[in-house]
């Protein structure tokens, strides 16, 4: 199994692919929403699919080296993410994985604009292309943990929907 270390190192390097693509992309397709996908990119090398430990993550550790309080503030907002979700169940898993960790990332903004009636349906592009940038970090996550992205209603599971490795 891949370390942290090397699941972050492999994340950055792939920051570097994702921009060019998306540069590309977005200058074909004339829609600035594309460069969604480098946000995409960048929070998913930030927020791993093994967020799911219940410990302080390589990513969580930088952070707090780089700014003890936002780093400490983040851990503290991703604890209960590690406490309701199995190691290698559904955060290992492609779209559903990538999908809740989205949903609870943005669920503060989802909250204020349902209190205070913001309209942000210009952003559905954004965060649909945010999608894109967060699986593509994903998957290379989840090709480092042995774990096939596309498999996920074909690899054998426990009872808990943890992935049987080697199998
Ligand atoms: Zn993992």
């Amino acid at each position: 199994m891949a370390t942290g270390k090397i699941h972050a190192q492999t994340t950055q390097s792939n920051i570097k692919y994702i921009v060019v693509s998306a540069t590309g992309l977005g200058i074909y397709l004339h829609n600035p929403a594309v460069f969604g996908m480098i946000a995409g990119a960048v929070i998913a090398h930030w927020l791993t699919p093994d967020y799911d430990l219940n410990t302080i993550q390589y990513t969580q550790r930088m952070l707090i080296r780089k700014c003890w309080i936002m780093g400490w503030a983040w851990r503290v907002y991703w604890y209960p993410y590690s406490i309701l979700c199995a190691h290698r169940g559904s955060s290992h898993t492609w779209p559903l994985g990538t999908l809740i960790r989205l949903v609870y990332l943005l669920l503060p903004l989802a909250i204020l604009v349902y209190c205070y009636s913001i309209n942000l349906a210009g952003l559905a592009s954004w965060v649909g292309f945010i999608f894109v940038g967060q699986s593509l970090q994903d998957w290379s996550h989840l090709r480092l943990d042995h774990i096939m992205p596309y498999a996920v209603f074909t690899q054998k599971r426990n009872r808990r929907g943890k992935v049987k490795l080697g199998v």
